[in-house]
């Protein structure tokens, strides 16, 4: 069976909303919009008209940057809302279930609570370096198991799923389960996006975003890529004209090459401090722990976590206290600041050294 089929049945029933057409030099009178802008000046230009339907330009740039047919991407606000997307079109309320493995990104809980939908958790293993368990996933899926989530590299923990095991996963569950590769911070991993893969697995969908290493969180700016068929089911329930003009705009000019030449560089100095601040972290005493991280953000176990961020807030510093989760026991998730920033943390965790008894 094709895997888009998987979904729910009444979202592939529904009738999508049907846009007003949009023709460039022709008399809008077919979608209420007002005549005139509120603005006398031309900046910001036209905004009394909708934007596009759906951000045909920004899809088509995004194409590009991601090296995929525009057929094959759908342009969220954030990865975060593909993934409320997916939860909302294969899993129906009270009756479906996802997979997890945590510790990893909290709003695959979030919206699948939100949705109704049971959350099924296979731990990562945290005593090889959270790696994943891919017998433990495949054992774990049940005839109700829509999604399965893959964070790669994970957050919190910054380790990676291996191809291998995608390939697997998603070749055991085809026309059963779509799989979620959550690839965020791919960009510092030096890997190459597993986005080539949704050619051969009509059940892959590989998420990436512009907020981390293009510097664009503030644009909420995604996207899911997967085949044509899943991307016309998630565009079932994406609601139309969700990208305003001025945000398609900004991130446009954002994405000119010179804006990118910068962006390709950051990366490689986030990768360069990570290798850094990871190496002056482990040399501390007041560190207990640094795992491995292929992303723009470390993991780190404390000997006294409250005693640290206690004393790091009182410096003005914030780190994330990830202490509640299971396994994560007095660790914190430290982002890849500038060199100066990561500098005023390496030495407030000194000084703090020096105070303590
Ligand atoms: N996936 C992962 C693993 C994340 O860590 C985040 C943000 N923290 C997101 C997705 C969402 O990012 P955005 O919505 O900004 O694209």
């Amino acid at each position: 069976m094709k895997s888009a089929l998987i979904a729910r049945p009444d979202i592939l029933a529904l009738k999508p909303y049907q846009a007003g057409e949009q023709v460039s030099g022709a008399i809008r009178l077919n979608a209420n919009e007002a005549p005139i802008a509120a603005w006398d000046d031309a900046n910001p230009a036209s905004l009394n008209r909708y934007p596009e339907a759906r951000p045909f330009t920004l899809q088509n740039r995004l194409s590009a940057l991601f090296a995929v047919a525009p057929e094959h991407l759908l342009v969220t606000r954030g990865s975060s809302e593909a993934i409320d997307v997916l939860i909302r079109s294969f899993c129906h309320a009270y009756r479906d279930a996802v997979i997890t493995a945590p510790p990893t990104f909290e709003m695959y809980r979030v919206y699948a609570e939100i949705q109704g939908v049971e959350m099924i958790e296979v731990p990562l293993d945290d005593k090889s370096d959270f790696s994943l368990d891919p017998e433990g996933l495949l054992k774990a899926c049940t005839e109700r198991t829509k999604l399965i989530f893959l964070c790669s590299p994970n957050n919190p923990t910054g380790s990676l799923v291996k191809e291998a095991d995608v390939r697997d996963i998603a070749g055991s569950r085809r026309g059963k389960s779509i799989v979620v590769i959550d690839e965020a911070y791919v960009e510092f991993s030096g890997n190459a996006s597993l986005s080539r893969l949704v050619g051969d697995f009509d059940n892959l969908v590989v998420l990436r975003t512009l907020s981390k290493a293009h510097g664009l969180a503030g644009a909420r700016c995604g996207v899911a890529i997967a085949c044509a068929d899943l991307i016309g089911v998630m565009g079932r329930v994406l609601p139309p004209y969700t990208f305003p003009t001025p945000v398609v705009d900004t991130v446009m000019a954002a994405l000119e090459d010179d804006r990118i030449a910068r962006s390709t560089a950051a990366i490689a100095e986030i990768v360069s401090e990570r290798q850094r601040v990871s190496a002056a972290l482990r040399t501390l005493g007041a560190v207990d722990k640094v795992w491995p991280s292929a992303a723009n953000f470390i993991l780190v176990r404390f000997r006294n976590l409250v005693a640290t961020t206690a004393f790091l807030q009182a410096k003005n510093i914030l780190i994330r206290d990830f202490s509640s989760y299971p396994m994560l026991d007095n660790c914190a998730r430290i982002t890849i600041g500038t060199r100066a920033e990561n500098d005023a943390l390496l030495q407030a965790l000194a000084t703090s050294e020096e105070q303590s008894p």
